[in-house]
């Protein structure tokens, strides 16, 4: 469910008319639901009633920092991933006491930028990592609070680029190997085994893999009490699917996974942390954007938008599917036709959607992207000299620029002509 929807004949995001924001900001532009991103973090934080949790939105599916301010300020932890985005989550007002560090690749510097500032923990993906990790918390005369990921070797039966948790993807130790990296933890000053972590992939519209996944870490929790370590801390990741187009399936529901997890969790008396994402943020964003030209080729028409693979990548990179909705409602019983929406970007990738049906568009008609909220902005890029595509939230009957988009100078000012030219 999202806050999305039409009034009267007319797109709002919330109590706001969307074509009221495009005549101000000007197109494209993101639009976010405070509503639904609250709406979303709560399902997963009652999801988890009755056991110690905490709920880490995976802050890399859109990190704005006003969005960063309002899960915050609702009790929300983050994960993050490096260490730009630590200290956004610090600037948003997030304690460091609620802020999870993931990532195949912490630099020294990343870490020392977490220690400092306080985390809660890492989430340390490799040996090398670990033992990077305890050199720099002994130089700062600290202990770093680790859990270790853990690569189940789960098909997590999502796009092969999102996938995480199979033995030949990049991320986490071999499940196999947990046992010995954890005896290693124990040796090091500078480390502090606090609990397990797992992450498998994202846009998972099923749990059984997430339950396989869990009950291997249930397995291993046991097998590391019994090793004599104190695994107090279950960091289970996030990747929680939503629908993306109407008609399919539904995915599971946060209230679904929450009692999975308790039914194959519970009896450990661990504290659960989750990192959902995508479902948290997805279905709070829309990409809105004008018609260029309605163009005729031959044997089909094409729809030329404002917006590009440079402002949304995600059907370019995973074939990705968005619906693609006017923001005048069409009138009841209006003849669609399809067309192949694509962007101004100077490459045949730059295509949104193949023969879709829409009703009759013409130059300056508004169209919205649906669940465009999460990898979406984020993702976004200069490509082209476009300008980075600027963001809008909204509350209520309120709504604040909270990207704005820069002007061609600001974008050329950031290079630098060396003084032999
Ligand atoms: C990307 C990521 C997430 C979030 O995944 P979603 O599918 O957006 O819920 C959570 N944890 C880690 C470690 C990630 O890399």
């Amino acid at each position: 469910m999202d806050h999305f929807l039409y009034r009267n004949g007319a797109l709002y995001a919330e109590d706001v008319p969307v074509a009221d924001i495009a005549a101000e900001v000007g197109t494209p532009f993101y639009v976010y639901s405070t509503a639904t991103l609250l709406r979303h973090y709560r399902l997963f934080d009652e999801a988890l009633d009755g056991v110690d949790h905490l709920v880490c939105y995976a802050m890399k599916a859109a990190g704005n920092l006003a969005i960063l301010k309002t899960l915050a300020q609702a009790g929300a932890g983050m994960d993050v991933v490096s260490g730009g985005e630590y200290l956004r989550a610090r600037a948003a007002g997030v304690p460091g006491d609620k802020i999870v560090f993931s990532g195949v690749g912490k630099t020294a510097e990343e870490m020392r930028t977490a220690l400092q500032g306080g985390i809660r923990q890492f989430n340390v993906e490799s040996e090398p990592e670990m033992e990077q990790l305890n050199l720099v918390a002994q130089s700062l005369g600290m202990v770093a609070p680790i859990t270790i990921r853990v690569n189940p070797d789960v098909d997590a039966k999502t796009h092969a680029k999102i996938a995480t948790g199979k033995s030949e993807n990049k991320f986490g130790i071999p499940i196999a190997r947990a046992r010995a990296v954890y005896a290693r933890a124990a040796e090091l000053p500078g480390i502090e085994v606090v609990g397990i972590d797992v992450h498998i992939g994202s846009q998972l519209t099923q749990l059984e893999p997430f339950e396989l996944a869990y009950a291997k870490v249930a397995e291993l929790t046991e097998q590391l009490r019994a090793d004599g370590h104190h695994i107090r801390r279950l960091d289970l990741g996030g990747g929680l699917g939503i629908p993306y187009t109407r008609s399919n399936e539904a995915p599971p529901l946060p209230v679904e996974y929450g009692a999975m997890i308790k039914r194959t969790l519970g009896h450990l008396g661990c504290e659960i942390e989750i990192e959902p994402g995508r479902l948290i943020a997805g279905n709070a964003g829309l990409l809105v954007s004008s018609v260029i030209y309605m163009k005729s080729g031959e044997g089909r028409d094409f729809l030329i938008l404002d917006a590009a693979m440079n402002d949304l990548i995600r059907p370019a990179m995973y074939d990705a599917h968005h619906d693609i909705i006017p923001v005048i409602e069409p009138a009841p019983g209006v003849e669609q036709r399809p067309y192949d929406v694509v962007g101004p970007v100077c490459e045949t990738g730059d295509t949104f959607a193949r023969q879709r049906d829409l009703p009759p568009m013409a130059s300056g008609d508004l169209v919205a992207f649906r669940s465009a909220g999460a990898y979406g902005a984020v993702m976004a890029s200069e490509y082209n000299a476009r300008p980075l595509v600027p963001e809008v939230l909204v509350n209520g009957d309120q709504f604040a620029v909270i990207r704005r988009r820069p002007s061609f100078e600001e974008m050329m000012n950031r290079d630098t002509i060396p003084e032999w030219l």
